[in-house]
């Protein structure tokens, strides 16, 4: 499917420079969302998951709907502050400032095999910051999928280890 007629370019947001992708015509698309998921879901289909993690907000639009239609259970990655119990965190820098990012302590048992998911991959901070609060639990990473893949930011370099889907590339 031709996905792109579905993201929305806006100039200049959050900050003067930033050309950011707007996901939500492609959410509010009942056929464009399904036909993402469905393409997600087909490829974490073969890796015998336990687990889908997404980072907020975005990473839990396209991670829940997958481990709903997996299922499997869904572990939320936060900005510190925003979880209730224990958690392990993680500084990172981003494409547009910086961050710190928690997850529960107990939201992942050593072994599992874990899908991490976002709706894009753009210097690879996020996906990077997410997978280091994973694998200090223990968890596996055995893919990682994105909507979005921002080609000129590189950020797959940072994935180099990792199996990687993304549905579309600017
Ligand atoms: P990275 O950490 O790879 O530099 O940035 C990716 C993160 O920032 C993702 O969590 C994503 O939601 C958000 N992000 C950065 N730029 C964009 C954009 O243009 N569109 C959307 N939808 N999200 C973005």
């Amino acid at each position: 499917m031709d996905y792109k007629k579905y993201i929305k370019i806006v100039n200049d947001w959050p900050k003067k420079g930033i050309e950011f992708k707007d996901i939500t015509p492609l959410m509010d698309n009942g056929m464009a969302f399904k036909s993402a998921v469905d393409e997600i879901v087909e490829f974490a289909k073969e890796k015998d998951i336990d687990l889908v993690v997404g980072p907020e907000a975005r990473g839990f639009i396209v991670g829940c709907p997958v481990s709903y239609a997996l299922g499997v259970g869904f572990a939320p990655v936060r900005k510190e502050g925003k979880l209730p119990r224990e958690v392990i965190k993680v500084d990172y820098g981003l494409e547009y400032g910086k961050n710190v990012l928690t997850i529960h302590k107990d939201a992942i048992k050593p072994g599992q095999r874990v899908l991490i998911t976002d709706d894009l991959l753009a210097t690879g901070g996020t996906i990077e910051a997410t997978i280091q609060l994973v694998e200090e639990l223990g968890g596996i990473v055995v893919g990682c999928a994105f909507l979005i893949e921002l080609s000129y930011l590189d950020g797959l370099a940072k994935l180099k280890d990792y199996d990687v889907l993304t549905l579309m590339k600017y």
